[in-house]
């Protein structure tokens, strides 16, 4: 199974997933449609359907265009707020195109419809993949927008953590970098947290995504995972999973990415341009100054 990894909008991802050996292909999230349809095409694949986490713009915005430039077209989601959805699906039921299935888990938090999807390939030794969403993130979880923190702990450990552990993690957007900075402060003394951050890092500098992860990797540094770690629940001062998973959501609300890069120089020239004429537009012509005087 291929999973096309395609980077969106200013941090989103869609996928584009194709048989093996075969030629159906079904799109994850896939929110500007042109380019996913230039890989179509590219590819020499045919679009059979489109799996849609959830209603949010940057993941739904590009099923209604998509719907009628693949007459045909099946749009499955959770979500009646999802545009051009042709197929509702509920926790646990399973589809199939051409060698690939789909499993369908429900994970509402997130927002109140939100499905992850969980796929593998007949006849593939390819370990399956779990498309996540806005529900986990490499090393974070999603908001909690529309749900609880007892919701989002049923998602995590119920739902995603007893998939097998070789399954191929790909997440809605590219938060990676700021989410292992995040985990580094509530697990300083947690090594896996600082060579994933190195290497984070080293992508992000390379332009390069940080999808896939595996379940196994998360399992090692992502803190909402790590709910009964005695550095986590230190930092959370809870001890009940669902307790220690709401202040750690809580506090990731409230943490901001140190400014990290200073402004070049080409950057400091353009401001202080800007600024110069902003002054002049405010103060206007000098004359006139001087008549007020
Ligand atoms: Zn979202």
């Amino acid at each position: 199974m291929k999973v096309k990894v395609i980077s969106i909008l200013e941090d989103n991802y869609m996928y584009l997933v194709i048989e093996e050996n075969g030629k159906k292909a079904i799109a994850v999230d896939p929110a500007v449609p042109h380019r996913l349809l230039d890989i179509v095409k590219r590819e020499g694949v045919t679009l059979d359907a489109v799996l849609t986490t959830h209603h949010h713009w940057d993941h739904a915005r590009g099923n209604e265009n998509l719907a009628k430039e693949v007459p045909g077209i099946q749009i499955y989601g959770a979500d009646d707020r999802i545009g051009a959805l042709t197929h509702k699906v509920v926790h646990k039921q399973e589809l199939k195109f051409g060698t690939l299935n789909v499993r369908c888990l429900f994970t509402p938090c997130h927002t109140s419809g939100h499905m992850c999807y969980f796929v593998w390939e007949d006849g593939c030794t390819d370990a399956p993949a779990i498309f996540t969403g806005d529900t986990l993130f490499v090393a974070g979880c999603g908001r909690f927008f529309e749900g609880t923190a007892q919701q989002m702990y049923k998602n995590l450990t119920e739902v995603l953590s007893t998939l097998p552990l070789e399954t191929k993690v790909f997440c809605g957007h590219e938060y990676t970098v700021k989410n292992l900075k995040f985990a580094l402060k509530v697990e300083p003394d947690n090594v896996k947290v600082k060579e994933m951050l190195a290497w984070a890092k080293a992508r992000d500098d390379d332009d390069k995504p940080t999808v896939p992860s595996t379940l196994e990797d998360e399992f090692q540094y992502n803190p909402f995972l790590r709910l009964s770690e005695e550095a986590v629940q230190k930092f959370t001062g809870k001890t009940d999973p669902v307790e220690v998973l709401s202040i750690l959501r809580a506090e990731k609300d409230k943490f901001k990415k140190p400014k990290e890069r200073l402004p070049t120089p080409a950057m400091l020239a353009f401001q202080w341009a800007l600024s110069m004429a902003n002054s002049e537009t405010l103060q206007g012509p000098t004359d006139r100054n001087m008549t007020k005087k």
